[in-house]
């Protein structure tokens, strides 16, 4: 436990001499609503809501270590309850959350508005209401005598490719105590998510040359080499679509190839030096992308190319990823599904439809489940929100996890 001062001063709305009572005071509810104050759009610095929070747990004696980015502006917090030297279970979170540009709300984004058993607010369901849940069981956990530590992960970047995890990932990786498995708190209506597709974000530049529009035969139009990739990509995309490999749990039931946005050319009159376009490819779990690029660089290396070249041999066409975040993948035997599915009460597990940080983190040898409150439809949304409902089924969920870890 720790000292009323260092309370007090991670929680300045507090008054100093309430002491004590003042703990109970600090809800999940107020927590929600702090941590939803914080602007932590991935484009921003996420380090104010980081520090709140590592002044917080310094409050209950608990030490957080901070992993930055390049940049220094932006860190993951990662901090252990219970017996340091031992491998333990991780709650995990992204402190992150998409934009809110010209999204139509009702209430202030960044202000957590409690309206008819729902609390609005952005990065309320994605994943700030389960982070505020888990940071208001601090006080319990600290009172417990706890034999399997409680870790906490809280990251950044995560909705711009799980990108910040990353690093807190390879750091723990060399640990002898990193943890044993880990839950993810993000929105699956408290169900135990056991898998996902990946998803990996890639970048084509084609590199044309530029020529008056009637001298067509003199240049190389980087717009029309890059339209042909595209529409293989499309080709690839019915291919999945059409003959697979399916697997019905998921919707769509296939790998998806998709290209979200494209650059290229000045004028009409110009035959386009410069085209780039970015595209996704969402695999079901097992399913390798190696082929889907390698047919793509094909194309480029074999028959586009060759024809741009011969007009200009300073031509060229780039392919590069940008992200990778692999599916997960959670057998029904692992120990965390049948912990989760325990803890849930639910003897079903379902696959769910969005990408998280569980592929990454089951790929480093910790094992992942998806289990938080609030569901997806309700995020990335105007007036997203989480139903207070949900809140409570994610604290009770908690507390049975600390009774689960603590001596008897
Ligand atoms: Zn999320």
């Amino acid at each position: 436990m720790g000292s009323d001062c260092g309370l007090s001063c991670a929680l300045p709305f507090l008054d100093k001499t309430e002491g004590r009572l003042a703990r109970a005071v600090i809800d999940k509810i107020e927590l929600a609503k702090r941590l939803v104050s914080y602007d932590t759009t991935s484009r921003n610095s996420n380090l104010a809501l980081i520090e709140f929070v590592r002044d917080y747990l310094d409050g209950y004696g608990i030490k957080s270590e901070l992993v930055f980015d390049e940049a220094g502006g932006k860190a993951n917090l990662y901090a252990t309850v219970g017996p340091q030297d031992k491998s333990g279970i991780l709650l995990s979170g992204h402190t992150d959350v998409v934009p809110i540009d010209d999204q139509d709300w009702h209430t202030d984004p960044f202000q957590l508005t409690e309206k008819e058993d729902r609390l609005y607010g952005r990065g309320s369901s994605d994943m700030k209401g389960f982070i505020a849940t888990v940071l208001s069981l601090v006080p319990v956990l600290v009172q417990r005598d706890l034999r399997t530590p409680i870790h906490l992960a809280f990251s950044y970047d995560e909705e711009v490719g799980c990108l910040g995890v990353r690093r807190l990932i390879d750091l723990l990786a060399g640990r002898p105590n990193r943890p044993r498995l880990c839950i993810i708190g993000e929105p699956t209506m408290m169900q135990t998510g056991v898998s996902h597709k990946g998803k990996h974000t890639w970048r084509c530049q084609v590199h044309g040359h530029e020529a008056h529009s009637s001298l067509v035969h003199q240049g190389v139009n980087a717009i029309e080499a890059a339209a042909e990739l595209i529409a293989r990509l499309k080709e690839m995309a019915r291919r999945k679509r059409d003959h697979g490999p399916f697997d019905p749990d998921f919707q769509p039931p296939y790998s998806t190839i998709h290209t979200g946005v494209i650059q290229g050319g000045t004028a009409l009159n110009i035959v386009p030096r410069e085209c780039t376009f970015d595209f996704e490819i969402r695999p079901l779990p097992g399913e390798d992308i190696e082929p889907m690029i390698a047919e793509l660089r094909e194309l480029a290396e074999t028959r586009l190319l060759p024809e741009m070249r011969a007009v200009r041999p300073d031509t060229g066409i780039t392919i590069e990823e940008r992200s990778a975040a692999p599916a997960l993948s959670t057998p029904e035997d692992a120990e965390v599904t049948q912990l989760v599915a325990a803890l849930s009460g639910a003897n079903v597990t379902v696959k769910v439809p969005f990408g998280t940080e569980g592929g990454l983190f089951s790929a480093a040898g910790i094992p992942s489940i998806i289990c938080g409150p609030g569901s997806i439809d309700q995020a990335h949304k105007p007036d997203e929100f989480v139903a207070l409902e949900q809140i409570a089924r994610c604290e009770a969920f908690l507390q049975r996890l600390i009774d689960r870890v603590s001596q008897r």
